[in-house]
């Protein structure tokens, strides 16, 4: 099996051939899930004990998997948070993979840590965090929300011994990022989701603190604010709200895994004033950085701090851990053995210079302002709230909740669009409405008007 041998060498060709054919097609199947007993039927066994062959396996893939998955590149996949890797990034994953490093430590994996470090750079310049801030990339936005808030707690608790047997308590808002709430589980921590309207500002921070017993006030280690929620692309007040955080000495973690983007967008860059006050943030460069899955950031202000608390220790990693080791990405997130994910970002970066980063990026916020006029001069349709960021949330007028979830099916199953409902709140009721959100700069303004034809 780890010979090379005829079989492997047709299928290496074989597979690039489909990669070449993949990356370099604008126009790929939408693509929709069938049923777990469908694709039993249709792929038959494929776990034997010979073995199927690679030609079978590989057919049966392509053939009969990928159809049933989504392109989530599609022009007009605009559900949850789409993607649309540069043709780069996905031809670097296939280089990153086949040069088989180890990204935990930098005796085993210094030249490709060195270029996931100079994209980092390039991230953690976008933020305006002083110099010595530095971050590492993780396998998503929950991890890298996960890494921060561990590193939060571990700060809290090195600053008084007595917070070693205290329960710690998160204080962030009602437009937090699920994931949030699901690690502050994780770590077994309580959380204070603070009823906005959607913009958790220095106001609602204020009252909920004053609001606090002296006891919960000094059990809140992290104060989490959003930089473009993922519902609506609201920018929280982070100036108003990292001042608060800095007098009272908590921690501020900032999650831009959506949003952070737009740090490289000067039309909207100044929304985010205040960021450069956290302790620390979260970019996910597989949503507005155009990388393949999956690739997070974490990025602190005294990476050395998050060292502290992250570092494993082991016998047998001590000769990789010791003080002259370099940059070891081991030791500021959750994660031990871990590929090199930023390695396809750095390549598209150092292919394209960031530039055209900016304007493809400025070109989803477009996008929506595109789509905000569209939808505003349309008889059937009306915004719920101007668009923010590249997120539009707008109803059909007289649709109840099942109406939208039948469009969202029928769009999926015909192949034509992938477009979903999600909730919005006004004046404390929950209404269901459309929402569009726009990543790939490939969208065209004809992909928008026929999606909102279908809702006529
Ligand atoms: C997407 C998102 C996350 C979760 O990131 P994953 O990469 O899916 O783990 C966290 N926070 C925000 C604001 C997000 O948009």
């Amino acid at each position: 099996m780890h010979n090379i041998d005829i079989e492997v060498v047709e299928m290496s060709l074989d597979v690039i051939k489909y990669a070449i054919g993949r990356v370099t097609n604008a126009d790929p199947k939408l693509g929709y899930p069938k049923s777990e007993a469908e694709l039993d039927e249709l792929a038959g066994e494929t776990i034997t004990a010979k073995g199927i062959g690679g030609e079978n396996a590989f057919k049966i893939f392509r053939d009969v998997l990928l159809e049933s998955s989504v392109s989530i590149d599609h022009p007009r996949h605009l559900a949850f948070v789409p993607a649309s890797p540069t043709r780069a990034g996905i031809m670097f994953d296939l280089v990153t993979a086949a040069s088989s490093i180890h990204g935990a430590y930098w005796m085993e994996g210094a030249g490709g840590i060195w270029a996931e470090n100079q994209a980092m750079k390039y991230l953690v310049s976008l933020t305006g965090l002083p110099k010595g801030a530095f971050g590492v990339f993780t396998s998503g936005g929950t991890t890298a929300n996960l890494s921060a808030i561990v590193a939060a707690r571990g700060a809290w608790r090195e600053r008084d011994p007595k917070h070693e047997r205290t329960r710690g308590l998160i204080i962030t808002s009602d437009g937090a990022h699920s994931s949030v709430k699901s690690m502050a589980n994780v770590i077994d921590a309580d959380i204070i989701c603070v009823e906005t309207d959607g913009r958790f500002t220095a106001a609602h921070l204020e009252a909920q603190l004053s609001a606090l017993t002296p006891e919960d006030r000094a059990r809140v280690f992290a104060i989490i604010a959003t930089g473009g929620t993922t519902n609506a692309g609201i920018i929280d007040d982070l100036d108003g709200v990292s001042k608060i955080a800095l007098r009272e000495g908590i921690w501020l973690h900032i999650d831009a895994a959506y949003g952070g983007g737009a740090l490289a967008a000067p039309s909207v860059r100044h929304l985010f004033r205040g960021i450069e006050n956290a302790d620390s943030v979260t970019i996910d460069p597989h949503k507005w950085f155009f990388s393949p899955y999956d690739c997070g950031a974490v990025i602190y202000r005294d990476p050395a701090l998050a060292k502290r608390v992250h570092t494993q220790g082991a016998a047998y990693l001590e000769i990789a851990t010791g003080e002259a080791s370099g940059f070891n990405p081991a030791d500021y997130q959750i994660q031990l053995t871990r590929r090199l994910r930023g390695l396809p970002l750095w390549f598209s970066l150092a292919m394209h210079g960031t530039d055209r980063y900016t304007e493809a990026i400025e070109r989803g916020i477009e996008l929506a302002r595109i789509a905000g006029r569209m939808i505003t001069s349309a008889p059937h349709v009306e915004l719920v709230r101007e668009p923010s960021l590249s997120c539009v949330l707008f109803r059909r007028k007289g649709w109840k909740p099942e109406d939208y979830s039948s469009w969202t099916h029928r769009n999926h199953k015909s192949g034509y669009a992938l477009v979903t409902p999600t909730k919005s709140r006004a004046n404390g009721r929950y209404e269901t409405v459309a929402r569009f959100c726009f990543i790939n700069p490939d969208t065209t303004e004809q992909d928008i008007r026929g999606i909102l034809a279908t809702m006529e």
